[in-house]
C-alpha cells in the first residue's frame, strides 16, 4: 500500500501568478501536476495589477500573449512623476520597449481564471480549491511530497517534486527550514479605488509631497487606484487614532481625493500593503524548489513583483522538465533555477532598496532634501536608465525554446 493519498510527478502549492503558469507550462511538457490553492477561489483585489513591459516580453516568449490579451485589460501609456505637483518626469511606455510598447493593467483574479481556462486543455493538471499545503513530506533528508489539508481534511501528497509557490507568506519556506539571505521592510502602502475622473487618462502618476508620497494608477473599467505610502506600522496609528485621522490626510493630498474623503465613515474601503522584500539563501532542497515570491519577495517599486515571481516560475518549468528526464530531483539539479535566475533578482533588489530609500523617508527636511535629489536625477539619463532595468528585460529568458504553450 502506497504512504500517500494521491500521487504525481509535481505537486505546486500555490495558484498565483508564479505557481499556474509553472503548472500550465509543465503540464504542456506531458508532466502530471497537482496544484494546492488554499483559497476557494481567485478572487483578490489590489494584488499585481499592474503588469510592466517585462511581464509582456515573458508571455510572448512563452505563446501567452495574445491569449491573455483575450480578456478584460487596460493599455497603460506611461508614468509620470510629479514633485510637490510639479512635473518632474515623464516615461512613455513605447519608448521603454518597442517590443512591449504598453504597461498592461489586468486585476490579477481576471488573470488567473484565463490561465484556470486554459489548463482544461491538460487532463494531466489538476487544481484542487481549499487545499492548504502544510509542511513537507520527507524521507531522511528528501522531500517526497507535501502534508495537505483539502478541505478541511489531512492528504499526503507524494510528488517527485514540490514547489513552494504560496507567495510571500510560504508555508514551505517556513516548515522547510529555508533560510533569508536578504530582507528588507522600510515602508507601507494604503490602497483605495475611486470613480474615475472624466477625461483622466491612462496614465500612472506618482506624487512627491511634504507629508506623504503617492500614486494613482487607472483601473478597469472606470476607476482610479490610489496608493498613500506610509511609514512602517503608521496604518495602525491611523485606525487608533480614528477615521478622522487618515481623511484629514486624504483631503489634504489631492484634490481628486476629496470627494471619496469627505464620504468615509470607516476603514473599509482600505488595504495596506507591506512594502517588504526579501530572498532566500537557497531556493532548493532535495524534492523541493520555492519559486515567485516564496523565493523571492520584490517591494512594491516599478510594479514588478508578478513580472519577477513569473520569471523564475518560467525558468523553473524547464529545470523541472531536465530533473523529471534525468530522474534527479537533487538540490543541485533544482538548484539551477538560482543559479539562473539570482543575479537578475539580486540587481532588481538593489535598484528598489535605493528607489525605496529615496520614497520612503521619514524626517520633513530629509524629504525635502530626497525630493530635490529626485528631480535632479529625474532630469538626467541614470533614472530612466533604471527605471528600464526594472521595467524591461534586456534579453529573453534563458530556457528551452520547447517551453510554450
Ligand atoms: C497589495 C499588493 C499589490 C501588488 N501590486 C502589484 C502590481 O501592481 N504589479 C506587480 O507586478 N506586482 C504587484 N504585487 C506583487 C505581486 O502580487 C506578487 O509579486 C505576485 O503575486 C507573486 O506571485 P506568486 O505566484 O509568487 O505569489 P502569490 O501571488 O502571492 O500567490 C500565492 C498563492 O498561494 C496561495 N497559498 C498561500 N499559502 C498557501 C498554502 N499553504 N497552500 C496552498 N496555497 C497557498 C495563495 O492563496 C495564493 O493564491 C502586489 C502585491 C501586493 C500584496
Amino acid at each position: 500500500m502506497s504512504a500517500f493519498d494521491q500521487e504525481t510527478d509535481v505537486c505546486i502549492a500555490g495558484a498565483g501568478p508564479a505557481g499556474m503558469i509553472l503548472g500550465l507550462l509543465l503540464a504542456a511538457q506531458g508532466t502530471r501536476v497537482l496544484v494546492l490553492e488554499r483559497h476557494s477561489n481567485f478572487d483578490r483585489e489590489y494584488r499585481g495589477e499592474v503588469l510592466m513591459p517585462r511581464f509582456i516580453q515573458m508571455m510572448n516568449q512563452i505563446g501567452l500573449l495574445t491569449f491573455l490579451l483575450q480578456s478584460p485589460h487596460l493599455k497603460i501609456d506611461g508614468f509620470q512623476l510629479y514633485i510637490r505637483r510639479r512635473l518632474a518626469a515623464t516615461i512613455s511606455a513605447p519608448n521603454l520597449s518597442k517590443e512591449a510598447p504598453y504597461i498592461l493593467w489586468m486585476p490579477q483574479t481576471v488573470m488567473l481564471e484565463a490561465l484556470h481556462e486554459k489548463s482544461k486543455a491538460y487532463p494531466n493538471f489538476t487544481l484542487l480549491f481549499d487545499a492548504a499545503a502544510e509542511e513537507p513530506l520527507t524521507e531522511g533528508t528528501r522531500v517526497v511530497g507535501l502534508q495537505a489539508a483539502v478541505k478541511g481534511k489531512p492528504v499526503r501528497v507524494g510528488a517527485k517534486v514540490s514547489v513552494g509557490a504560496e507567495g510571500r507568506g510560504s508555508v514551505l519556506r517556513r516548515r522547510g527550514g529555508f533560510e533569508l539571505a536578504y530582507e528588507e521592510h522600510d515602508f507601507d502602502i494604503i490602497w483605495f479605488t475611486i470613480p474615475k475622473p472624466a477625461g483622466y487618462d491612462n496614465t500612472v502618476r506618482a506624487f512627491l509631497s511634504a507629508r506623504h508620497n503617492y500614486i494613482i494608477l487607472p483601473k478597469y473599467p472606470q476607476h482610479v487606484q490610489c496608493g498613500i505610502l506610509i511609514e512602517t506600522g503608521e496604518y495602525g496609528r491611523y485606525v487608533k487614532a480614528g477615521i478622522g485621522s487618515l481623511k484629514a490626510e486624504l483631503l489634504d493630498a489631492h484634490p481628486m481625493f476629496r470627494d471619496f474623503a469627505s464620504e468615509l465613515t470607516d476603514f473599509k474601503p482600505f488595504n495596506v500593503l507591506a512594502a517588504k522584500a526579501d530572498r532566500v539563501k537557497e531556493w532548493a532542497k532535495d524534492g523541493l524548489l520555492l519559486v515567485g515570491d516564496a523565493a523571492h519577495t520584490c517591494s512594491p517599486a516599478g510594479a514588478i513583483g508578478v513580472s519577477v515571481a513569473v520569471a523564475s516560475a518560467i525558468v523553473a518549468a524547464d529545470i523541472i522538465t531536465d530533473c523529471l528526464r534525468k530522474q534527479n530531483y537533487s538540490r543541485q539539479a533544482l538548484g539551477r533555477v538560482q543559479a539562473l535566475r539570482e543575479s537578475e533578482v539580486i540587481e532588481i533588489q538593489r535598484i528598489q532598496s535605493g528607489f525605496s530609500g529615496l520614497i520612503a523617508a521619514k524626517h520633513p527636511l530629509m524629504k525635502t532634501v530626497l525630493a530635490a535629489g529626485v528631480f535632479l536625477l529625474a532630469k538626467t539619463g541614470i533614472f530612466r536608465k533604471l527605471q528600464r532595468k526594472l521595467m524591461v528585460m534586456d534579453r529573453p529568458l534563458p530556457i528551452s525554446p520547447t517551453i510554450r504553450l
